[in-house]
C-alpha cells in the first residue's frame, strides 16, 4: 500500500509538471481526489486492514494528500498567472503605433476669408444678415439711388431673370431689406454670392462673393467708418498695416471713398504685389446716401450710417497669394488642400 501511495504521488507530480491549463490541473485533481480517484480508492480499501496498519497507512495517506494538494494549488496558481499574462499580451495596445489616417475636409479659401472677416466684426458687436441671391431690380438699383438711366443699370451689368428680378450684382441689394426689417440701431455684415456679366479671366468671374458692412445709428460718422475698417485691416493683414482713404463715387454713399492698405508684402516700399505703389486697393465705402435711408424708411434727421462693400475673392487672393481667380472655382482638391 505504501508503495502504491508513493507511486501514485510520483505519477501525479509528473502529470502536474506537464499541466498547461486550469482544465489540466482539475483533471489531475479528479484523478487523485475525485469520487473514484486513486487516493480515494486507497483510503476506501483501508477499511479491511488491521488497526495498526490502518493507522500507519492513514498517516502516510494524509501526508501524501497534503503534499499533493499543495503541489496542485501551486500549479493551479502558476497556470492561472501564465494565462493572465498571455491574455495581457494578446490584448496589449501599442499606444505608439500610428493611427488610421482620417481624411479631414478643408474649408474653401473663400469660406475661410468670409469666416475671418465675420469673426473680426463679431468681436465689434456686428451680427450677420443675409439677403437672397435673386432680388428685385428695385432693391438692387432704384432703392440704392441708381435711377433708371443710371450707368450701373446697364443691361450687361448683371443677369436678368425677368424685367423685375436680377441675380444681384452686389450684396448692397440686401441693404434695403435690412433697413425695412431690423430694429434700429444696428451693425450688420451681409456676406454672399454676387453675379455679373463678366468673361472669366485672371481677375474676373461671373460669380464672386462680397461682404457688405452696414451700420445705422445716431451720430454715426466717417470716423466710425474709418476706425472700424482700420481695425479690420490690422487684424486681416497684420498689426503694422496702415490704411488710406481716397475720395471716390458710388451712387449709394455720400461721401464715398476707397480704402487702400499698406502692402503687407513689402511694407510699403513697393513690390510686384502692390505694383510698386506700396498700397493695395481693398474696398469701397462711404456714408450711406440719405436717399437709401429714405427708401428703407429710416428717419434721416435722426439716423446716419455707413456702408462698405468688399470683394471676398480679392482679399483671399491677396492674403493667400493666389494669382488667378479661376483657381477658386475649379474645385481642384490639390489647390483647395493647400488651405488646411
Ligand atoms: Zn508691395
Amino acid at each position: 500500500m505504501q508503495e502504491k501511495l508513493s507511486k501514485m504521488l510520483e505519477e501525479a507530480k509528473e502529470q502536474l509538471n506537464k499541466a498547461a491549463s486550469l482544465a489540466d490541473t482539475e483533471e489531475i485533481r479528479v484523478k487523485v481526489l475525485g469520487k473514484k480517484g486513486q487516493l480515494t480508492e486507497i483510503l476506501r480499501s483501508m477499511g479491511k486492514l488491521p488497526p495498526e496498519e490502518k493507522k500507519a497507512l492513514g498517516m502516510a495517506a494524509n501526508k501524501v494528500k497534503a503534499e499533493f494538494e499543495q503541489l496542485l494549488a501551486e500549479k493551479a496558481a502558476e497556470v492561472k498567472a501564465k494565462a493572465k499574462e498571455a491574455k495581457f499580451k494578446a490584448e496589449k495596445i501599442d499606444v505608439t503605433e500610428p493611427g488610421k489616417e482620417i481624411a479631414y475636409g478643408v474649408k474653401h479659401p473663400i469660406t475661410q476669408t468670409i469666416d475671418e472677416v465675420v469673426e473680426i466684426f463679431k468681436s465689434m458687436g456686428y451680427a450677420v444678415y443675409e439677403g437672397p441671391d435673386v432680388d428685385t431690380v428695385y432693391n438692387t438699383f432704384d432703392a440704392l439711388n441708381s435711377p433708371e438711366n443710371h450707368p450701373a443699370r446697364d443691361m450687361t451689368d448683371t443677369f436678368y431673370i425677368n424685367e423685375d428680378m436680377v441675380l444681384r450684382p452686389h450684396t448692397s441689394s440686401a441693404e434695403i431689406r435690412a433697413e425695412l426689417e431690423l430694429p434700429l440701431p444696428y451693425k450688420v455684415l451681409i456676406p454672399g454670392r454676387c453675379y455679373r456679366v463678366d468673361t472669366p479671366d485672371a481677375t474676373h468671374s461671373p460669380t464672386f462673393h462680397q461682404i457688405e458692412m452696414m451700420v445705422i445709428g445716431e451720430d454715426i460718422t466717417m470716423g466710425d467708418l474709418k476706425g472700424s475698417l482700420d481695425h479690420m485691416a490690422k487684424r486681416l493683414f497684420g498689426p503694422e498695416t496702415r490704411t488710406k482713404f481716397r475720395p471716390s463715387h458710388f451712387p449709394f454713399t455720400e461721401p464715398s471713398a476707397e480704402m487702400d492698405v499698406s502692402c503687407f508684402k513689402c511694407g510699403g516700399k513697393g513690390c510686384p504685389v502692390c505694383k510698386g505703389s506700396g498700397w493695395i486697393e481693398i474696398l469701397g465705402c462711404g456714408m450711406t446716401h440719405p436717399h437709401v435711408h429714405q427708401a428703407g424708411g429710416i428717419d434721416i434727421e435722426k439716423y446716419t450710417g455707413f456702408a462698405v462693400g468688399m470683394g471676398v475673392e480679392r482679399i483671399a487672393m491677396l492674403k493667400y497669394g493666389i494669382d488667378d481667380i479661376r483657381f477658386l472655382y475649379e474645385n481642384d482638391m490639390r489647390f483647395i488642400e493647400q488651405f488646411k
